[in-house]
Parts: C-alpha cells; sequence; structure tokens
C-alpha cells in the first residue's frame, strides 16, 4: 500500500524535491482521510488478492469491503489481466522472471528510512518492471519521470541488481478510471545520475525541515496546501500582475492569465474550503463573514405518502418512468454484458469544448472560424 505515512515518502516525492522544507512542515499535522483514499485502498487489496490468486501465490482471504462493487471487480479483473499480458510478454525475452506483488521497496541508500510498496514488479533481463495502480480519477497521472515510480526502481534496484543484469527500467501507471495506461523506459544509468544529483541533495535538505519553499501544481497534495505563505504570495502575485498599457489585453496576455488559472482556482478553492469547514466544524469566526444557510430546493418528505395522498385525492398521474443510467446499468450488468446487450445503442455525444495547455495529451478540436462558417453564398 502507499507509503504516506513515511516523512519522505515515494508517493510526496514530487513535492518534497521541488519543496524540500514542506516534509518536515506536513509530519507535523495529523493524518487525514477521503473517501478517494479508503476507495483506493479497497481497490489495492482487491487487486492484490485477485493477482496473487492469478500468479497461485499463497492463498489468502478475499478482501470485503463496503467500497468494492461492480465497477472495481471489473476493473480489478482488467489489472490482472494487463499484469498477466505483461508477463507473458517478459517471458518472451526471459524464460524466469521473477514476480512480486505488493513488494516493499527500499531506497534508503537515496533516501534517509526511504521506503515504498510497488503494487507489482516483473523482474527480468535486462529489464525491471514496475507496475503501479492508481484507482482515483481525479488527476491523470503519466510515467514519464514520475519520482515515486523512479524511486520504487531504485529500490527494486538495489534488492535484485546484483542478482540480474538489469539495464533498464520500464515504469507503468495503470489507472483504469481514466482509461489511462502509462510506460515510460529509462535506463539503469540514468536512474542512478538522478539519484545522485538530485534525489540524494534534496533528501538531505528535506529530512532536516531545510531548503526553498517552492509552489507550483505539486501543491495540490500537500497538507499546508490552505495556509501555505508561499503559495498564497505566489497566487497573490498572479492577481496582482501588473499589466501594460493600452486598456485592453492582448493576445498574449490573456494566454498568460489562462495559463495561470488553474493554479489560481485551486488555491482559492483550498482556502475556501480550509475557511468553511473551521467556521462549521470548529465555530471559527473570520473577520468580515458570517455562517448562513445555502440556497436549497423543495423536495417530498415521504414519497410513498406523498403517492398516497394523491391517489386519495383522485390524481393518478404522479409517475415519471425514467431509464436507468449508463453507469447504473453497466454497474448493473456487468461491462461484458452490458456492452453484449446495448453497446451498439450508446453514442458519446462531442464534449463541451475546453481550453488546455498544449501540453494535454487530447486531440485538438479543429474550429471552423466564424468568418469561414458565415461566409455568404452569392446570390448572382
Ligand atoms: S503548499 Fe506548496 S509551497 Fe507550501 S509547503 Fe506545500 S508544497 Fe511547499
Amino acid at each position: 500500500m502507499p507509503d504516506r505515512h513515511a516523512l519522505l515518502s515515494a508517493s510526496g516525492a514530487r513535492r518534497w524535491l521541488e519543496c524540500p522544507p514542506s516534509a518536515a512542515l506536513e509530519a507535523r499535522l495529523p493524518e487525514s482521510s477521503s473517501a478517494a483514499a479508503e476507495q483506493g485502498t479497497a481497490a489495492h487489496a482487491l487487486a492484490e488478492w485477485k493477482l496473487r490468486r492469478a500468479l497461485h501465490q499463497a492463498p489468502t482471504i478475499k478482501p470485503v469491503s463496503d467500497w468494492v462493487d461492480e465497477e472495481m471487480e471489473s476493473l480489478t479483473d482488467d489489472y490482472v489481466a494487463f499484469v498477466l499480458e505483461q508477463l507473458r510478454e517478459a517471458r518472451a525475452a526471459c524464460t524466469d522472471p521473477k514476480v512480486l506483488v505488493e513488494q516493499r521497496l527500499d531506497f534508503s541508500h537515496v533516501v534517509p528510512s526511504g521506503f515504498g510498496t510497488g503494487d507489482c514488479v516483473i523482474i527480468t533481463e535486462p529489464v525491471l518492471h514496475i507496475i503501479d495502480l492508481k484507482y482515483g480519477q481525479g488527476v491523470m497521472v503519466d510515467a514519464e519521470n514520475n519520482p515515486q515510480l523512479m524511486l520504487y526502481a531504485l529500490g527494486a534496484l538495489n534488492a535484485f541488481g546484483l542478482l540480474y543484469d538489469i539495464d533498464e527500467a520500464a515504469v507503468t501507471i495503470y489507472q483504469p478510471r481514466r482509461a489511462n495506461i502509462s510506460t515510460w523506459h529509462v535506463s539503469v544509468t540514468e536512474l542512478e545520475a538522478w539519484a545522485a544529483e538530485v534525489v540524494k541533495p534534496t533528501a538531505i535538505l528535506a529530512a532536516s525541515g531545510d531548503g526553498e519553499f517552492a509552489s507550483g501544481e505539486w501543491c495540490r497534495f500537500c497538507k499546508l496546501a490552505p495556509t501555505c505563505r508561499t503559495r498564497a504570495e505566489a497566487n497573490l502575485a498572479i492577481a496582482r500582475h501588473e499589466f501594460a498599457p493600452p486598456a485592453e489585453l492582448t493576445d498574449d496576455e490573456i494566454a498568460t492569465v489562462l495559463a495561470q488559472l488553474p493554479q489560481l482556482k485551486a488555491w482559492a478553492a483550498d482556502v475556501e474550503a480550509y475557511a468553511l469547514s473551521l467556521a462549521v466544524n470548529q465555530g471559527k469566526r473570520w473577520s468580515g463573514f458570517k455562517l448562513v444557510a445555502g440556497r436549497s430546493i423543495r423536495k417530498y418528505s415521504d414519497e410513498s405518502a406523498v403517492a398516497k395522498a394523491a391517489e386519495a385525492g383522485g390524481v393518478s398521474d404522479i409517475w415519471d418512468r425514467k431509464i436507468k443510467t449508463i453507469t447504473a446499468l453497466e454497474k448493473q450488468l456487468g461491462k461484458k454484458r452490458f456492452t453484449e446487450l446495448l453497446g451498439d445503442l450508446v453514442v458519446k455525444p462531442a464534449g463541451k469544448p475546453a481550453l488546455v495547455p498544449e501540453s494535454d495529451k487530447r486531440p485538438a478540436l479543429e474550429i471552423q472560424s466564424a468568418a469561414n462558417e458565415f461566409t455568404p453564398i452569392s446570390t448572382k
């Protein structure tokens, strides 16, 4: 399972590598959990059990959790099928690959007390493969230059590098709820150079609470995120950005604002949620603000009582008959049966256009310009 509790965890490596003092400051704050984290834990436990069973490893008892549903059953089956496919490919290249499930990976030779848990590690010659299951769907995770997976690879190399002739690591993020399978190859030489030149010196700073604060998209998962001064100053600096005359912003200036908006919005939302939570849960008073009841909509207090009362009054046409949603029916029937039965009747309309950075992996929409679209037709 994730190494959230380690001071310099692999899962938090992106954050403490960019902002070393965050590690020690976070460690002083209480642990928190979330529905998404609990769901992820349940998915990992189920995936582990299924994978061990498929690999004929020591039998364990099937984990039970209220979070397990049809979707989780189906997606963890897909995960196991993916791992077995990787294993088949590994066997084609190396007769006796070693497969480790939920393997503790110790990278303390690079990061003080550093360790993590690899969901699946396949050791072959000359490639070491690390597969990490991400059940969350909030943020798409990329394998390329992913410090968590690079640290796992360093841990695996430390344990098995002397026994196997490994030149390269393949690291995979398997994120089924985003239909994202991302694999990146990195040579052992590059990994070791990164460990020596970047990780080791930064880890020493982070372990002692030293180094420079730096804000960026990694702040999103930092416990200090709502109250951090560096993050606030960076975002307020964006808001205070001084634009040169003339009166209207140029296209370049609007593009500058667009690039900063996601961080600015995330910060504003974090601060708002933090302040609201303290006001609601601890009675905190914020100068100039008060708590009020939000808008709500009317609803029936008891639907069956409504039906009885309406029918008693001679009104029988009170029911709406609606087909279940795709998600509900897919859960009810299971993915396979749903696709067989109804797959041809499901369409996916084009989504609402969104402006995203060029680096986004979705293909760009080709929009006809208004000038072309409305070119008048000659009446001659
Ligand atoms: S919020 Fe961002 S800048 Fe502040 S400590 Fe956390 S990672 Fe560093």
